[in-house]
């Protein structure tokens, strides 16, 4: 990791005659310039969100002393004076937010969970939840994503209360996204704990890593769709985003 700057003995690569040393340090560099691309490109690599298998060895505690440590350092590197009142507390605050709050989707002891009820009225039309507050933050930068998410489901007999479809939304919004797998995500649980495939689920969000910044484009959203079982046919669907309309 990142300890300390002089890591990997920290020599310039000046004035070197080829050596494997500066061809390592030429490759570092391509390899460093494709993922900045990639990561501005928000390219997706999968669905499920890449964890190392050590994720959750260390306690909540020891993740927010180290990463205010680490923050401590980052804004002393950009030039802030640390001893000023209003920045002392600010890297265990960062700290604190990411790790119990906006990043607190990423530890499984998280998730929701879900009962089923019986759907005792024997209601069998679909079921749209529209305008769930959706806050995440975009992987590639850690900046936010804010927007609404639009659920859909046909009863397989059982139902949840309503509530839990938003806290599963927030759950998978909580962590360093990319939308089109939050979509996938979302949709994949809804699946497995409504028991049934016919699920739906339409994500409008804006990008603060696109307005604020890169192309400042104010104006934009993306919108991504997760469709399976009756909603693979188009009637259904149509259906669904109507209702997402307000019909
Ligand atoms: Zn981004």
């Amino acid at each position: 990791m990142w300890s300390t700057p002089a890591n990997g003995n920290g020599k310039p690569h000046t004035n070197g005659n080829g050596t494997a040393a500066d061809l390592a340090a030429v490759a570092a560099a391509i390899a460093r310039a494709t993922h900045d691309d990639a990561g501005d490109a928000h390219v997706l690599t999968g669905f499920e969100t890449p964890l190392r298998p050590d994720a959750f060895m260390m306690d909540d505690e020891l993740k927010i002393e180290l990463i205010a440590d680490h923050f401590r350092q980052i804004m002393h590197i950009l030039g802030l004076d640390l001893t000023d009142d209003s920045l002392a507390g600010t890297p265990n605050r960062v700290a604190k937010m990411y790790v119990q709050e906006i990043f607190k989707g990423l530890n499984p002891k998280n998730k929701p969970s879900v009962t089923l009820f019986e759907n005792r009225y024997a209601y069998s039309e679909m079921l749209v939840e529209r305008d769930i507050t959706l806050y995440s933050h975009c992987e590639h930068h850690f900046v936010p994503i804010i927007g609404k998410a639009h659920v859909a489901y046909f009863s397989s007999g059982k139902v949840v209360g309503l509530s839990k479809i938003n806290r599963i939304v927030q759950y998978y919004a909580k962590r360093p996204q990319v939308q089109e797998r939050l979509t996938v995500q979302i949709g994949e649980e809804l699946k497995r704990s409504l028991g049934t495939d016919d699920v739906a689920v339409v994500i409008d969000a804006a990008h603060l890593c696109v307005s604020s910044r890169g192309i400042n484009d104010t104006s934009s959203s993306t919108v991504t769709h997760f469709y399976a079982g009756k909603f693979e046919q188009e009637a259904v669907r149509m259906q669904f985003l109507n209702a997402v309309k307000g019909l």
